[in-house]
């Protein structure tokens, strides 16, 4: 077989270049070794003067304004969740060096259980939270085969929270000591908090789903078109409804179309029957237009006119056709970013009580699906 004209030579001639780069690398980290020692004596001269005069070793407000400080400066091509990740690392060693008795307990450690669960945004959106808002804690994706077994790591571990993904959202609740009521209406847990021990569940899809909604109309009175009945539409539903919007299933399937609309008390239309427009809202809550078939649509354009507000639960793409479609039409447009991020501040504030740095954690989010 003959080989493509200059193929290997140019390959050779990149692979010579390896060697350079690794002794520019080289050189780069002596130099950040050096920076990062000379960090920390700075530091410990701060922990010096704090122990004298009996200030706090952590001082949540001076990490955020780093960060801040940090993220503006930043060009890349590092990320906002690298940065985190660097500074945070920093960070800790320079805590590290201020507190000389050493910190009595490992940092809390959080999780997301699913299954895949390798291209999960969710490690940089709450590692980047944590950082941010000074928390030590470090947040981890498990590929979790046995839920029950993996509860029981909880427990064991004492992991102070957990994001539930696809498949166990459903099966997990079997396993917990409490689920919160609207979770148990839906009918599936995607938050696990442990308090002392007792782990209880709620579901963060519903309230953020909301947020997201919330933060380009309101719901009350709206004409809503759910389209899916599925675990994201039960929870964006039963969420209208709480807001008082009058809602439409749309699904492919009848029974589990006809299921939902039974238990949210509204009406319900086959998916291969929907078509006419009137709606002010039109929600995707099913997989279709998701990375790699990012030319499906769950439905036809004709249903999104100019002035509907369109919001997508599929964030990779993060513009879907979906969203393509809705934009030609004049609609305004919600993408699935905004739900990620909403329900993961709920998450965030549910295990730890503080203020989720949501812009944070929507451009770590972001900078990372635009890096990939
Ligand atoms: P699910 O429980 O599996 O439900 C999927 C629903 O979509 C079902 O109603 C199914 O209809 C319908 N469906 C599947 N493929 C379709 C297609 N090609 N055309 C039309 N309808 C189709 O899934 P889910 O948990 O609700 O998740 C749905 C989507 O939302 C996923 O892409 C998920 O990643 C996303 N999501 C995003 C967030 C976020 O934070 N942004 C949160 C939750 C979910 P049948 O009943 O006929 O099978």
């Amino acid at each position: 077989m003959k080989k493509p004209c200059g193929g290997d030579s140019q390959v050779d001639a990149g692979n010579a270049n390896i060697p350079a780069l690794r002794k520019r690398i080289d050189a780069i980290d002596d130099q950040i070794l050096e920076l990062i020692n000379r960090r920390l004596l700075s530091a410990r001269e701060i922990g010096r003067i704090k122990q004298r005069t009996g200030a706090a070793v952590v001082d949540s407000r001076r990490e955020g304004e780093i960060f801040q400080r940090l993220l503006s400066l930043n060009k890349g091509p590092l990320t906002t969740g690298g940065l985190f990740r660097i500074l945070g690392g920093a960070i800790a060693a320079g805590r590290g060096v201020q507190n000389q008795s050493g910190p009595e307990e490992a940092p809390p450690v959080y999780a997301i259980f699913g299954d895949p669960v390798g291209h999960s945004l969710s490690p940089v959106m709450y590692n980047s939270a944590l950082t941010q808002t000074g928390l030590d804690g470090n947040y981890i994706a498990f590929r979790v085969k046995d839920i029950d077994a993996a509860v029981g790591g909880i427990r064991g571990l004492g992991i102070r929270g957990v994001s539930i993904t696809i498949p166990h959202k459903v099966s997990v609740m079997e396993y917990l000591d409490e689920v919160d009521a609207l979770a148990e209406k839906i009918g599936a847990v995607n938050t696990i908090v442990n308090r002392q021990g007792v782990l209880h569940g709620y579901n963060s899809d519903c309230p953020g789903a909301v947020k997201a909604l919330l933060e380009k109309t309101t719901i009350k009175g709206r004409r809503v078109a759910i389209v899916g009945a599925g675990g994201g539409a039960r929870a964006i539903g039963f969420g209208i409804k709480r807001e008082k919007g009058r809602i439409t299933i749309i699904n492919r399937t009848r029974p589990r179309g006809e299921k939902l609309a039974e238990d949210l008390d509204c009406d319900f239309i086959p998916l291969a029957e929907a078509g006419k427009p009137g709606f002010d809202i039109v929600v995707n809550a099913t997989p279709a237009g998701m990375f790699p078939h990012d030319e499906d649509t769950p439905v036809k354009p004709d249903l999104l006119e100019a002035g509907t507000v369109v919001m997508d639960m599929v964030y990779n793409p993060l513009k879907t056709r979906f969203l393509k479609d809705a934009e030609k039409n004049g609609c305004i447009t919600i993408d699935g970013v905004s739900m990620l991020v909403h329900q993961g501040a709920v998450q965030f504030e549910l295990w730890t009580s503080m203020k989720a740095p949501v812009e944070i954690m929507r451009r770590a989010v972001l900078d990372e699906l635009s890096s990939r």
